[in-house]
């Protein structure tokens, strides 16, 4: 069974007296939903350090927004896979449409990028999706796996299968339009059976998560298809109700049963209730 997971991109949010306000919420906040899925948070590479130490031994990952597609050396504003595993990091997201239409990362480079967080030993977030247009000219599915495909081609299927993959809509994204349920499920099994195609069991055992203007009122029935494995998130992220909230939502879509105290109280968190 694949283990639902939630993670938080922060963006280009934050400072260290706002991280550190956020995080104790939502540290108290997440605590009855450690055991059945997995959280990772996503801050600006400044803060991987505060985050990584406020996070502790609560079992949340910590994670990255991109990485660099070369190990080492002139390549000025870039940092590498082997940096951000060394700060703790264990999932990097690649691949965000952000990155693809604002900073013109390429199938080829977001591959070359995704080579680099598997050799660095982390787990990529593929994030693919299509535009509003390529929506309506039915091309969704040609264009996502034309995204995988870039990165099947440079590292194989089974890395790919080992990581997880976003599907984020373009149209979607910050914009406060969610794709409807259907959709999600729709475009979910599709990535699957592509997946499937290419080897049998990868379309079984890779996380397939939706992102795309998740909220607490939406998260329930975005989350209710059986092929939709969890979010990523973005503005609701910044949040603590607003995220605690989409993982109760996702807590309840997958029930596994448990809700174990957390953080442990050895964790040494000074952390409230509520
Ligand atoms: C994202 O940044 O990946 C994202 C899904 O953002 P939002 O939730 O704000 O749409």
């Amino acid at each position: 069974m694949r283990k639902p997971i939630l993670i938080a991109n922060w963006k280009m949010n934050g400072s260290l007296h706002s991280n550190q306000a956020l995080l104790v919420r939502m540290l108290a906040k997440l605590r009855p939903f450690r055991k059945a899925v997995d959280i990772a948070i996503c801050p600006p590479f400044p803060y991987l350090f505060q985050v990584r130490d406020l996070l502790g031994y609560t079992g949340i990952a910590l994670g990255a927004q991109n990485a660099s597609s070369a190990v080492s050396g002139a390549h000025t504003g870039e940092v590498s896979a082997t940096m951000l595993e060394e700060m703790g990091c264990r999932y990097v997201l690649v691949g965000h449409s952000e990155r693809r239409a604002s900073y013109y990362e390429s199938d080829t480079d977001v591959a070359a990028r995704f080579r680099q967080v598997v050799s660095a030993g982390m787990t990529p977030v593929l994030c693919v999706g299509e535009t509003l247009e390529e929506r309506e000219q039915n091309e969704t599915l040609a264009v996502i796996e034309r995204q995988l495909r870039a990165v099947i081609d440079t590292t194989g299927i089974s890395s790919l299968a080992g990581s997880i993959v976003a599907y984020e809509p373009v149209w979607a994204i910050g914009t406060g339009k969610t794709a409807s349920p259907g959709q999600v499920a729709e475009t979910h099994r599709g990535i699957r059976g592509f997946l499937e195609n290419c080897q049998r069991g990868a379309g079984d055992s890779t996380r397939i998560v939706y992102g795309g203007s998740v909220k607490a009122v939406n998260a329930a029935e975005l989350f209710q298809s059986e092929e939709v494995d969890g979010g990523l998130i973005g503005g609701a992220s910044l949040q603590a109700e607003e995220f605690s909230a989409i993982g109760s939502a996702l807590t309840g879509a997958k029930p596994d049963g448990s809700s174990d105290s957390f953080p442990p109280e050895s964790s040494g968190l000074a952390i409230p209730d509520s």
